[in-house]
């Protein structure tokens, strides 16, 4: 295939937060782990390139592509119209659910939402949506995932709003916190690219289509996502 043009010769740069498991994480050796990393080192390597993750906060990770600083934004990125009028998406490879995250013994529900402190992620979908239906004042967006939870363990905020994986991995490590049963959104997952780099979505939609057919991407999901 002729050469792709990326941010760096023989690279693809991946821009992420690796604060989202278990789509992405950090290792104890300084490495990055995750679904969307192992998917990406697979998309890499059929395109003969070499993936570098370069990690920073969520909304920043999804300016990176939009600037061509980045070759894509990876990072459990939820395509909707808002996002595809400043980037070009990929093939969906995932789905999340935006759940309720609360204190054990909390008596906050989907219908009381609207009374509450919620905290969520800088720039994620479910910031937009509390904002949205509950009004700024209702929402407190923090850096990352996990500072939101923090937040709601000190009693800062009355439950986070954000997506069922990583907040899976959030509860089980912070006992105490339970995710409640009503779903509040359904989302797709894909792979940010800078508008009109139509040359590697099309490479990289190519590379998704034959992981998806030899069961590579399905895989990668059943290492990660305990059912
Ligand atoms: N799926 C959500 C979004 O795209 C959250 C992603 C994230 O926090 N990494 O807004």
């Amino acid at each position: 295939p002729a050469e792709l043009k990326t941010v760096e010769a023989g690279k693809l740069h991946m821009s992420t937060n690796a604060a989202f498991p278990p789509y992405e994480m950090t290792t104890d050796n300084g490495g990055f782990e995750g679904i969307d990393v192992e998917v990406a080192e697979a998309i890499a390597k059929k395109l003969g390139l070499e993936l570098v993750v370069d990690d920073m906060d969520f909304d920043a990770a999804q300016v990176a592509v939009q600037q061509g600083k980045s070759d894509i934004c990876m990072a459990g990125l939820t395509v909707n119209e808002e996002r595809k009028a400043v980037m070009d998406f990929s093939d969906t490879y995932a789905t999340g659910i935006q759940v309720i995250i609360v204190k054990e013994g909390s008596d906050v529900t989907l219908d009381t939402l609207g009374d509450q402190l919620i905290g969520t992620q800088r720039g994620t979908t479910g910031e937009t949506y509390c904002t949205d239906d509950y009004g700024a004042d209702h929402v407190v967006p923090y850096d990352n995932g996990i500072t939101a939870v923090q937040a709601l363990m000190n009693d800062q905020v009355d439950c986070v709003v954000i997506d069922s994986a990583p907040a899976s991995e959030f509860v089980a490590a912070n006992p105490g916190l339970v995710i409640l049963d009503t779903e509040y959104t359904n989302e797709d997952y894909a792979i940010g690219f800078a508008k009109g780099n139509t040359a590697l979505l099309e490479a990289v939609n190519g590379a998704l289509a034959e992981l998806t057919a030899d069961g590579t991407v399905q895989s990668i999901l059943d290492k990660y996502i305990v059912a």
